[in-house]
């Protein structure tokens, strides 16, 4: 599933083509949706906002689309009116005189009003959202107090704590923070707690600026102009299970927590409890 670093760079190609255009043709596949057609079609698309994983196409007539893509959702900015080859199917379009924006596959689609988004089951209970949240911001969800007792491992995939962290910047984050998934909130120290929050911002911000890339952005160039495919040099632990930590050479461990798979480092992420 495409994370937060991931659905702001596909915010961005959609505002580049909607933001400040007319929308001269909007599209729904769902019948629910088609009333929607005609109120959306001739209104002017102001902004394109991500809240963690979902994102919100926001109309000058006060209605917004939410789209959230789970599994299988897509996103194409293409020419208006040019569909690309795929057996997908087309879920929502929002055209105007030079591009159309397409999302297929995804079922999560929805047109809500300013009152809707704030009380929508999902979004009103969304954490900061780990792109553009300041640190300070992330470091004072991570103290309070009902997630301090819940391992960090399962809490950095709740998207109540933080939005748009998924399981490679949970891997990566814990990583840089030098903390196991196993501690809890609880079990750490102020300072720790302080390096989560700015491991957390710090990752998801260069991983939607470098295209995915968590891994120190030095060792990431030497190994990329050594010749190595991006899968070996884009991360510093994730999916890295049996190769040595690049920072003390020790072998890099799998396991599974909240059911998907999580590498550490056992002797940069301690767990002494
Ligand atoms: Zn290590």
């Amino acid at each position: 599933m495409p994370e937060g670093p991931e659905i702001r760079r596909a915010a961005d190609r959609i505002e580049r083509a909607l933001k400040g255009q007319t929308a001269d043709g909007v599209f729904f596949a769902f019948d629910r949706l088609k009333p929607f057609e005609e109120r959306l079609r001739g209104h002017r698309v102001e902004a394109i906002e991500t809240r963690g994983k979902g994102l919100l196409i926001h109309f000058d007539n006060a209605l917004s689309i939410y789209s959230h893509n789970q599994l299988y959702g897509r996103w194409y900015v293409r020419q208006a009116h040019s569909y690309p080859r795929t057996r997908r199917q087309l879920r929502l379009a929002v055209h105007n005189v030079n591009r159309s924006a397409l999302l297929y596959s995804a079922s999560d689609i929805e047109v809500l009003t300013p009152a809707q988004i704030a009380r929508h089951p999902f979004m009103s209970r969304l954490g900061p959202d780990v792109v553009s949240a300041r640190t300070d911001a992330v470091l004072a969800q991570i103290c309070e107090e009902r997630f301090a007792r819940r391992q960090l491992g399962s809490l950095l995939l709740d998207q109540c704590f933080l939005a748009g962290v998924g399981n490679y910047l949970r891997s990566e984050i814990l990583f840089a923070a030098g903390l196991h998934p196993k501690l809890r909130p609880v079990d750490c120290t102020a300072d720790q707690l302080q390096s989560l929050a700015g491991a957390a911002v710090k990752l998801a911000q260069r991983s939607y600026r470098h295209g995915g890339v968590t891994c120190d952005l030095q060792i990431a160039r030497q190994l990329k102009a050594e010749g190595q495919p991006r899968s070996r040099y884009r991360h510093w632990v994730f999916t890295r299970a049996g190769r040595p930590c690049r920072q003390c050479g020790t072998p890099v461990l799998a396991t599974t927590v909240a059911g998907r798979r999580l590498n550490y480092c056992p002797v940069c992420q301690p767990f002494d409890a």
